[in-house]
């Protein structure tokens, strides 16, 4: 059965054989159906310890062999296991499993004329604050043929909702469509249907998207829920918080806060969030609070032209050396929005001049603060004008479009589009949840239909249309749909990604100067 597995055969090692090993915590399986998905956790610190942002199909067969591995065993006893499950000598069982073992990089397995790529660290060493597995072998006995190409999910594995489109503030740089303010029109009771749903399904993420989870009716409630079912949540707010509130969080759970701050300065945050006078103290505040309870705080700060000073950072970084449970402040620079005029993202980008500063005084403070600096100002990105050679290299390198790949997003009024930042376009909405399931959606003709959109439906005007790569491109790592947009406008959505070498000059400038 594992004959093509492996080539080399290793010896005994006596101690590892007393050991216990753990599928790694950081790492889940999950039936795909026709394939099994093996993807890291989310929001996890990833150092060293699993590969961030994995998601692979990888063959039933070792899914059910690293099934094996819940932490409650020695190696030598799940090498019984295994060797009695699939009717394989104990050598051979050895052999299979420990190029798993704390495996320091990916391996490549091939079985059954196909290439598995596995990240590195499958199994680690069981330590008493891992909660034990509860996988069974029979998870993964799938049966009929299996499909290890299509790119397209048959179960979506991460699932955002949209709450509102509500805010405390008004920011310049704004990048939610805010054309019409839209509040949570589902139904709490179906909200906790569809977590559940979701929960069966094996979603790995529930992630809660902007407007503003503190101006949702329910936000207690909601988090309650989710935090039943198991989901990590990354909380991030600009909504100043009252001590009544910072205890709820803390008596649900919640251990880490983003909060997101751009100045902390009263006559800066006026111009940059459009705020009255008092929620710089109020913000400020809360920050004291999160503190002070014990939270671990992320601050974000978006520098915008309008606020930009070098020293005023140098301040803002100073002054958060008092709170010791701050542990990264990121700096960020405003980023085109599809919902702001070409003039408005102008009169507030930064400079690639401004952009240096930024990480030359970084790069300067670090050594003094306790938490970590970031700077997230990485936008003076040309890409989309470079010349055709470059872009022929870079483009097939892209990332992955995940939206109706593997992710989708739930709007206020129930309707699914597929990601946070295509929000309201009726052209990427798949479906609607509120009488239909999560599976409904998923497996509908819309969704399919828009994951392989067929190459006439491009207009004529579009390279796409008369593309000879077109397949390879849109069934596979797809192009994102939002730059496409940004570029050319909502109305040339059919157009090519900005990045491919086939498309025309964007019309719209979306990077910093
Ligand atoms: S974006 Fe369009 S033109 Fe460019 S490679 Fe893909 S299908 Fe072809
Ligand atoms: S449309 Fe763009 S932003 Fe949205 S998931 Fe796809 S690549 Fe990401």
């Amino acid at each position: 059965m594992f004959d093509t597995m492996n080539k080399e055969s290793f010896l005994l090692n006596k101690e590892l054989l007393e050991k216990y090993f753990i599928l790694n915590p950081y790492y889940i399986m999950r039936s795909d159906i026709n394939r099994i998905i093996l993807a890291s956790t989310r929001f996890a610190d990833f150092d060293n310890i699993a590969q961030d942002n994995l998601a692979t199909f990888i063959h039933p067969i070792h899914a059910m062999m690293l099934s094996f591995f819940r932490g409650d065993k020695k190696l030598n006893e799940n090498l019984i296991e295994i060797s009695n499950f699939f009717n394989i000598t104990f050598e051979t069982a050895y052999d299979l499993v420990v190029q798993f073992v704390n495996n320091e990089k990916r391996v490549v397995v091939e079985y059954d004329n196909t290439f598995f790529y596995y990240p590195n660290k499958i199994l680690v060493e069981y330590q008493s604050s891992f909660t034990l597995r509860k996988y069974s072998v029979l998870d993964f006995n799938l049966k009929g043929s299996f499909d290890f190409s299509t790119t397209r999910y048959n179960i979506p594995i991460d699932v955002a909702i949209l709450l509102n489109t509500r805010c405390v503030t008004d920011c310049v740089y704004c990048y939610a469509d805010k054309r019409i303010i839209h509040d949570c029109k589902i139904p709490f009771p179906r909200l906790v249907e569809l977590i559940r749903e979701a929960k069966r399904l094996g979603v790995r993420s529930f992630d809660l998207q902007g407007g503003e989870l503190f101006l949702y009716e329910y936000w207690y409630e909601l988090l309650h829920e989710l935090f039943n079912a198991k989901y990590s949540l990354y909380i991030s707010t600009k909504c100043p918080l009252s001590l009544e509130q910072i205890l709820k969080l803390k008596e649900l759970g919640v251990k880490e806060i983003q909060i997101s701050l751009d100045s902390i300065f009263s006559d800066d945050l006026k111009k940059n969030l459009g705020v009255s006078e008092s929620y710089c103290h109020k913000i400020l505040n809360t920050i004291k609070l999160l503190n002070n309870n014990n939270f671990r705080i992320k601050l974000k700060s978006v520098v915008t032209s309008l606020i930009f000073s070098i020293e005023k950072m140098e301040q803002y970084i100073d002054f958060f050396k008092q709170y010791e449970n701050i542990y990264i402040i990121e700096f960020t620079a405003p980023a085109h929005s599809m919902y702001k005029s070409q003039e408005e993202f102008l009169s507030f980008r930064l400079t690639s001049n401004n952009i240096e500063e930024i990480k030359e005084l970084l790069l300067h403070k670090q050594d003094e603060c306790h938490f970590k600096l970031y700077a997230d100002v990485n936008v003076t990105d040309k890409s989309f004008s470079l010349p055709t050679e470059i872009k022929s290299e870079l483009f097939p390198k892209r990332n992955m479009c995940t939206g109706n790949q593997s992710a989708l997003l739930i709007l206020p009024n129930g309707d699914v589009t597929l990601c946070e930042k295509s929000y309201f376009n009726k052209n990427l909405t798949i479906g609607n949840i509120l009488e239909n399931s999560i599976m409904d959606v998923w497996d509908s003709e819309r969704a399919k239909n828009l994951f392989f959109i067929p190459q006439s439906s491009f207009p004529e005007d579009s390279a796409c249309s008369k593309c000879a790569e077109f397949e390879d491109c849109r069934y596979n790592l797809g192009i994102c749909w939002t730059d496409v947009m940004a570029s050319y406008g909502e109305e040339n959505w059919l157009y090519p990604s900005p990045n491919c070498p086939f498309a025309p000059q964007p019309k719209y400038i979306t990077y910093c100067e």
